[in-house]
């Protein structure tokens, strides 16, 4: 067992981290403070190839594979959420297109993201009445000649206010069993009947926007389905095993930079004539945190590898997402604490942080979902 990164990982991580550290992390708190986010840095990320990591080149991806993703991922989720929410997702809807499209949609649209021709690719999902369980989704896609129309909405679609394409599930079938009646698309954002509806406010990652999306008999080809018609739920399923390695890799660089952050400044913060960082409550909370942050980061990118090896990856990704997610929870918290009144101002970044990575344990699968899909796993369905 092999725990060294080899030369070409270390180079990319060294990549991401250079332009993290030196763009996006001086711009977060502006992001967060003027809720928007900042297209030319995700062009340049593009760029970069950051848009398409595990993409094939010939579609315009880096094709890096996926443990430099994940360290990818954490070092632009140290510097900015809100920027690395829209990278995994971005990442996550090029490998949908490339799995499960067409040539011809493969040609068309993934060279489209990987450029940065589009600022963000856009993966819609969540329903108001269909959260955890996307099977209750109310949206339709019923087939006229060489079209489908969709009717119904999306409800949280991160970047939907700049993203150039969007993964679409749709109810094909109401008659067929439940796993059977979903179908997944491509719409462009452009579509006549497709409107962008009303952003969230929210707590955290507010650089990245987040959106209603709307159909009115929104006609979009037929060539445009994913895979076969019904396969839709097994398709977003494998999508979200894959991002969960994204998403728990971004969690993982927020708690990471919270506890930096906090263990810098028990150095500096003097109480009771000494330094805090001398007290021994003060470094078991340090001690704690990095623990479980490692132990989180071993839990990645073993997922990560397994993914980049082919094999079974569901429970390990699952895992990782729960449990990176959870740390760094509790690693903000603690940062926060660390820092006394100061952490809860917005003058200190940490302030920022623990309201970044709070939705880490409910996007792309809540924590209760990771554990009925681990649970699954083990004890096969009962
Ligand atoms: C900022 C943000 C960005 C997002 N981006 C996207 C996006 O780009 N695309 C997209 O499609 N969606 C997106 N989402 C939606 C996100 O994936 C959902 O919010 C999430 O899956 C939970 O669904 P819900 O909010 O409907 O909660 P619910 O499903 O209503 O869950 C409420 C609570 O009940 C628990 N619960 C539900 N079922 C069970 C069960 N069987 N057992 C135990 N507990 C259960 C949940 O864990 C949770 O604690 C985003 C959400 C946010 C907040």
């Amino acid at each position: 067992m092999d725990f060294f990164l080899n030369d070409d990982e270390l180079m990319i991580q060294e990549v991401v981290r250079d332009f993290a550290q030196s763009e996006l992390k001086p711009n977060a708190a502006r992001l967060d403070r003027d809720h928007r986010m900042d297209l030319g840095n995700l062009k340049k990320m593009a760029e970069l190839g950051f848009m398409g990591m595990n993409i094939p080149e010939p579609y315009g991806g880096a094709e890096v594979g996926v443990v430099p993703y994940s360290l990818g991922m954490i070092e632009v989720g140290r510097a900015c959420a809100a920027t690395a929410v829209t990278m995994s997702v971005t990442n996550m809807v090029a490998e949908v297109i490339c799995a499960f499209g067409s040539d011809a949609l493969k040609e068309k649209y993934v060279p489209r993201i990987c450029s940065g021709e589009y600022p963000a690719g856009a993966f819609g999902l969540t329903e108001s009445m269909a959260g955890s369980d996307p099977g209750a989704m109310r949206t339709t896609a019923v087939r006229e000649g060489d079209c489908y129309r969709l009717n119904g909405s999306k409800i949280f679609i991160t970047s939907a206010e700049y993203a150039g394409i969007f993964v679409v599930w749709a109810v094909t079938d109401k008659e067929a069993p439940r796993g059977r009646r979903i179908s997944a698309f491509l719409v462009e954002r452009d579509t006549p009947g497709f409107s962008i509806g009303r952003a969230e406010e929210k707590l955290g990652q507010r650089g990245s926007a987040t959106n209603e999306i709307i159909f009115e008999d929104c006609l979009i080809p037929a060539a445009n389905l994913l895979g076969a018609e019904g396969n839709g739920l097994k398709i977003a399923f494998m999508a979200l095993d894959g991002g969960r390695i994204g998403i728990g890799s971004l969690a993982l660089g927020i708690g990471l930079e919270a506890i930096d952050y906090a263990s810098d400044y028990v150095k500096q913060r003097e109480q009771f004539g000494r330094p805090i960082a001398t007290f021994q409550g003060i470094q078991w909370a340090i001690a704690d945190t990095y623990t479980e942050l490692e132990a989180a980061r071993l839990l990645v990118l073993q997922a990560a590898f397994l993914k980049q090896k082919k094999k079974p990856f569901t429970t390990a990704a699952s895992m990782a997402k729960l449990y990176a997610s959870e740390a760094a929870n509790r690693s903000c918290y603690q940062a926060v604490q660390l820092l006394g009144g100061n952490g809860y101002t917005a003058e200190f970044p940490v302030e920022r942080l623990y309201r970044d990575v709070r939705v880490t344990t409910i996007y792309e699968g809540t924590s209760e979902i990771q554990r009925l899909v681990i649970a699954q796993q083990i004890l096969g369905r009962l």
